[in-house]
């Protein structure tokens, strides 16, 4: 499968704390990839860095055969919007927002006409099985049911490679395992990459190889 993105070196500090020393690692189409490792290890950073949210230090960074690292600031952040969809771990739901506005926010930012922002949102609804909430406050919704919404946020844009971080952290294993079908069958038809922060073995295994952080290097292991 095509190659989605690649990033070789990469290498970040924050002060005297080098939180990655040269990692590298590959995402293709269709292909569900872990990232692991103990709690401060620099997890979110990589995805961040892979996100083009924040710049490595150093190290090279490409996707499409465009080097993502020397775009711009409008370029990447066009890229971004085009190529990414995010769940980010601190960034949850709208809370004084309905459950179908926060899945359609991207939508309106993207240009999509109302009508079509609608029948998206609702198809997403439904794949998380949030169709029933749509009108419902999202501030009222259980934690697993905010993370749902935020995966169907994540998706509307209908993104090429999603990031993901701990995105079933608060869901209990009957939602983990319904989460991860859905991120399988959308992986295969959409040929989707997807790459997810986790601390949950299960998820680990249901992904099809696992990138493994430690001491700001990274392993990979099928
Ligand atoms: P993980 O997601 O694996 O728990 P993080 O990537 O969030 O780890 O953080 C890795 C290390 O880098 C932690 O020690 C964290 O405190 C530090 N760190 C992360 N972001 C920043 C930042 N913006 N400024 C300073 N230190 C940071
Ligand atoms: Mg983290």
């Amino acid at each position: 499968m095509e190659s989605l993105l690649a990033a070789k070196d990469l290498v970040k500090s924050y002060g005297e704390y080098r939180a990655l020393r040269g990692v590298s690692l590959e995402l293709r189409a269709g292909q569900m990839a872990a990232v692991m490792g103990p709690s401060g290890c620099g997890k979110s950073s990589l995805l961040l860095i892979l996100g083009l949210l924040q710049s490595p230090d150093s190290g090279a960074y490409s996707a499409q055969g465009q080097d993502l690292l020397r775009l711009d600031h409008a370029r990447q952040a066009l890229f971004r919007r085009q190529f990414f969809g995010f769940i980010l771990q601190s960034c949850a739901v709208f809370s004084y927002s309905t459950v179908e506005e926060n899945v359609e926010f991207p939508l309106i930012y993207a240009g999509v006409p109302r009508r079509e922002r609608l029948r998206r949102v609702a198809e997403l609804l439904d794949s998380v099985n949030l169709l029933e909430k749509a009108h419902a406050w999202s501030n009222q919704l259980s934690g697993g049911e905010q993370q749902r919404v935020a995966i169907a946020r994540a998706l509307v844009n209908r993104p090429k490679v999603l990031l993901a971080d701990e995105p079933t952290g608060q869901l209990d294993s009957d939602n983990t395992e319904k989460v991860m079908a859905h991120f399988r069958k959308i992986s295969e038809e959409l040929s989707l990459g997807i790459l997810i922060v986790t601390h949950d073995p299960f998820v680990a295994e249901y992904c099809d190889l696992t990138y493994r952080l430690h001491d700001g290097r990274i392993a990979a292991e099928r």
